[in-house]
């Protein structure tokens, strides 16, 4: 047997036990649902802004950001809601690098899954105490669910799994807004089929369990940029390409139609600075066009403290990403104010 069964995890009502949420931080994250709900249904015409680094490494760094993130909610408020980006798991192209805090507590250890499980819940946790918002991650894992549904208000499915039966069929019994991203390929019938699956209901195996779904009426799309048969880097955040979308998404059988620009990835080919013009470029074409508006509900960003990347070592830079290169925190407080002045 090729499979070393090193040891069993905790359960999800163990770790649950041991990092309880408060009634307080119940009550917040039902409210905060239901804000995010109200802009992807189309209810609130604010813009959703989800922001933050990119993996979420280090619980003191991402925690000080995402205390920068308040007051800057509170001047924008009217006009943005802002989801912290708190991600625990990361997806690798080659299957090498760092996979998250929930794999790698510490990036510069060996990987410690039952650490790694409490560390990705006490930061959510932590974030939510401190700043009074609830965050976004991806659900790379879909088996690890039950370990953050009492804590997240957002949920992305990220662009090498959302072909995948498994997590179309888990985003159907997820309760919150859930972004399914184009595929690397940049297909977007792909991205369009995988909302269709979300929002639809489903019997299949999850967890040890046999289990029914009720379909998601919150999934709905991300585009973010795609890779070329030659390797290159194309973009899907122009006027036209959300024209395209929108026509796609019209022809589909599909409530709650929206979509969120990640600025980053392949539509910035990792240019992190690029973001800021991105997001003014979709910013102005929601303005230009009212079909644009009505399908672009928001924006993706990865930003940090410290802007750029770095390499994991044992001394690193407080703040600074160590995947995908972010904005700084400057350069970020900026795009902020301007995407409320554009919205
Ligand atoms: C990310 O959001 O950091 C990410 C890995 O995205 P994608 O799945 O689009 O590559
Ligand atoms: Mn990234």
């Amino acid at each position: 047997m090729s499979f070393k069964y090193i040891k069993a995890l905790p359960t999800p009502e163990e770790i649950e036990r041991d990092y309880p949420l408060s009634d307080k931080l119940k009550e917040l994250k039902k409210n905060r649902d239901e804000e995010v709900a109200k802009i992807i249904k189309g209810e609130d015409d604010r813009v959703l802004l989800i922001i933050g680094p990119c993996s979420a490494d280090n619980e003191d760094a991402v925690c000080e950001y995402i205390s920068r993130l308040v007051p800057v909610q509170e001047k924008i408020k009217d006009k943005v809601l802002i989801v912290p980006r708190i991600y625990t798991n990361k997806p690798r192209t080659t299957g090498e690098g760092y996979k998250g805090i929930a794999i790698q507590p510490d990036p510069t250890k060996e990987p410690d899954m039952v650490e790694g499980l409490i560390a990705m819940r006490k930061m959510h946790i932590r974030a939510m105490e401190e700043s009074g918002f609830t965050c976004a991650d991806e659900m790379l894992y879909p088996e690890n669910w039950p370990y953050v549904e009492d804590l997240l208000s957002y949920v992305a499915i990220g662009a090498r799994s959302v072909e995948d039966q498994h997590h179309r069929f888990t985003v159907s019994g997820f309760d919150v807004a859930s972004g399914m991203k184009n595929p690397t390929s940049g297909d977007l019938s792909v991205m369009l089929n995988s909302v269709y699956a979300a929002q639809h209901p489903h019997h299949f195996a999850f967890g040890g369990h046999e289990v029914e779904t009720s379909g998601n009426p919150l999934a709905h799309t991300i585009l973010r940029g795609a890779v070329s048969k030659h390797g290159n880097s194309t973009q899907n955040y122009h006027y036209e390409d959300l024209i395209r979308l929108n026509k796609m998404y019209e022809e589909m059988d599909l409530v709650n139609k929206a979509c969120i620009v990640d600025c980053n990835h392949s539509n910035s080919n990792k240019q992190f600075k690029e973001q800021i013009r991105i997001a003014r470029e979709v910013m102005h074409s929601r303005k230009h066009s009212d079909d644009i508006r009505s399908l672009v509900k928001g924006l993706m960003i990865e930003s940090y403290i410290e802007e750029g990347n770095q390499k994991i070592s044992d001394h690193q830079v407080f703040g600074k990403s160590i995947t995908d290169a972010c904005l700084g925190w400057k350069d970020s407080e900026e795009l902020m104010y301007s995407i409320a002045d554009m919205s």
